[in-house]
C-alpha cells in the first residue's frame, strides 16, 4: 500500500486547469466558457439585487456566533418548503434536514449517511453527469456504475437504456442519482412522461434515490416547474406509497450556489424522506453526528441571506424576477448563438442549443473542434464539448459562431 511519502501525484482537477491557463491567456478577444458561474451582458460575476438588499438588512443586525451542528433552523424550514413546495407540510414528520456545505456538501453527506446505514451494493450514475459525483461515492466507498443517460446521435435522453440498466443490473437498497433539472453537463432533461417510468422501476426494484438539485429556479425561472421532478418521486414513494410499502425512502441534495448566485459561501441542504411509517428522528440525529464530526456545523452568512430572502414577500418577489433575468438571458444568448451559426452556413444541426436547459449546452463539438477553438481563437471549453452558455454575451457571441463556423467546416 502507497505511504504518503510515495503517493502519485494525481493529475489536476481538468475544468480548474483550464480557468487557470485561461486566466494567463492574454489575447484580447479571449472567451470562457468553461465554468458554471452566470455571468451578466459585460461578463462579470452579477450579485443579484434581492441578495444585495439582504445583505444590507444583516449588516445592521447579524453576528459570527456559531451556527448549531444542523444549521440554522429558520433557513432549513424555507429550504424545505422552497423544494417540496405545497407536499412539504404534508411530509414535515418524514424528513430529516440539514444544512450542508452546498450541494457538494450535501452529496457528500448523503453518500456518507447511505454508505453506513444503507449499505447499497452500488451507485448507478448517468453517463455522462457531474464529475463530482462519482468522486464523492468512491471516497464513501461505494462501487459505482454508470446508467446510459445521453445520446449523442439523438442529443436526446437514452431512455430505454436507462430504464435497461436499472432494471437489470441495479438490487433493491442500490443507490440511483438523479439530477432534477438543468443535467450537467448535457442540458438535457426527462419529459414527465419518462420520469414516471422511471420512477416505477425506481418504486418496483426498491432502489433509493438521490435527486441533485442544483438548478432550482436558475434552469427556466420557474421554481415548482424545476423542482417538479423531486415532488412527483414523493409523491409517488412515499406520500401515495402503500402502506405495506418497503421502499426505503429518497433524499434531495440542495444547492443554493446558482439560482442565489452565492458560490463562495457554499449554502445547501440535505434533506432525508423516510418511508411515513418510520420517525426520521434516528436519521436526523445520525446526520448530525457525521456533521459534528466533519465540520462542526455550517457557514453561517450564506444561509442567512437566503434565508432573509425567502422570509420576506418582498425579497422573495425580487429573487423571482432575479431569476427570470438570469434564465431569460441564458435563454437568449442560446438563440443567438443557433441564429449565428445558421446565419452563417456553420454545417449541422444547431436546433439542440436553443432547445437545451439550464446553464450548460452540450454542442457535439469534438475535442479537435475544442482543441482548435482554444489555439487558434483563444475560446475555453471542455473537452467533452460541454460550453457555459453563460459566458456568451452580445459583445462575443458573433466571435464564437464565427470560430466555431471555421472549426467544423
Ligand atoms: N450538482 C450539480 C449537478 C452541479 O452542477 C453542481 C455545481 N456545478 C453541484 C451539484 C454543486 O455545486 P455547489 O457545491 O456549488 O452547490
Amino acid at each position: 500500500t502507497k505511504q504518503y511519502l510515495d503517493l502519485p501525484v494525481a493529475p489536476a482537477d481538468l475544468a480548474f486547469g483550464l480557468m487557470a491557463e485561461f486566466d494567463a491567456d492574454p489575447h484580447p478577444s479571449k472567451v470562457s466558457l468553461i465554468a458554471g458561474a452566470y455571468r451578466d451582458e459585460n461578463g462579470l460575476p452579477w450579485i443579484l439585487p434581492s441578495v444585495n438588499e439582504a445583505k444590507a438588512c444583516l449588516e445592521k443586525n447579524s453576528n459570527h456566533e456559531y451556527l448549531g451542528i444542523a444549521g440554522s433552523p429558520e433557513f432549513i424550514k424555507l429550504a424545505q418548503s422552497l423544494i417540496f413546495g405545497e407536499t412539504s407540510e404534508t411530509i414535515k414528520e418524514h424528513i430529516a434536514s440539514i444544512q450542508t456545505v452546498s450541494g457538494t456538501g450535501a452529496n457528500h453527506m448523503a453518500a456518507l449517511f447511505l454508505a453506513k446505514h444503507l449499505r447499497p451494493q452500488r451507485v448507478f450514475i448517468p453517463s455522462p453527469t457531474w464529475v463530482n459525483h462519482q468522486s464523492i461515492w468512491t471516497m464513501a466507498g461505494v462501487p459505482h456504475e454508470e446508467y446510459p443517460y445521453y445520446s449523442s446521435e439523438t442529443r436526446t435522453v437514452k431512455l430505454e437504456g436507462m430504464l435497461a440498466a436499472l432494471e437489470q443490473k441495479a438490487q433493491p437498497n442500490d443507490v440511483v442519482i438523479l439530477q432534477a433539472c438543468a443535467h450537467n453537463p448535457t442540458g438535457v432533461d426527462l419529459f414527465k412522461s419518462q420520469w414516471a417510468e422511471v420512477a416505477r422501476v425506481i418504486k418496483r426494484k426498491n432502489l433509493f434515490v438521490v435527486f441533485d438539485s442544483a438548478y432550482q429556479g436558475f434552469a427556466t425561472g420557474d421554481v415548482d416547474g424545476d423542482a417538479w421532478a423531486v415532488r412527483y418521486f414523493v409523491e409517488q414513494l412515499i406520500l401515495t406509497a402503500e402502506s405495506d410499502s418497503t421502499h426505503p425512502g429518497l433524499c434531495i441534495a440542495q444547492s443554493f450556489s446558482k439560482n442565489f448566485g452565492l458560490y463562495g459561501e457554499r449554502v445547501g441542504a440535505l434533506h432525508l424522506v423516510v418511508p411515513r411509517h418510520l420517525s426520521p428522528q434516528g436519521a436526523q440525529s445520525e446526520l448530525m453526528s457525521i456533521a459534528r464530526s466533519e465540520y462542526s456545523n455550517p457557514p453561517r452568512f450564506g444561509a442567512s441571506i437566503v434565508q432573509t430572502v425567502l422570509g420576506s414577500p418582498r425579497l422573495r418577489d425580487q429573487w423571482q424576477a432575479d431569476l427570470n433575468t438570469m434564465s431569460a438571458r441564458i435563454m437568449v444568448m442560446r438563440r443567438a448563438l443557433r441564429q449565428r451559426l445558421e446565419e452563417l452556413g456553420a454545417p449541422g444541426n444547431w436546433s439542440h442549443i436553443e432547445s437545451q436547459i439550464g446553464m450548460f449546452s452540450y454542442t457535439g463539438l469534438t475535442r479537435e473542434h475544442v482543441q482548435r477553438l482554444r489555439n487558434e481563437f483563444h475560446i475555453y471549453l471542455l473537452l467533452s464539448g460541454r460550453v457555459s452558455i453563460c459566458g456568451l454575451n452580445e459583445g462575443n457571441v458573433d466571435y464564437v459562431a464565427r470560430a466555431i463556423r471555421e472549426v467544423v467546416r
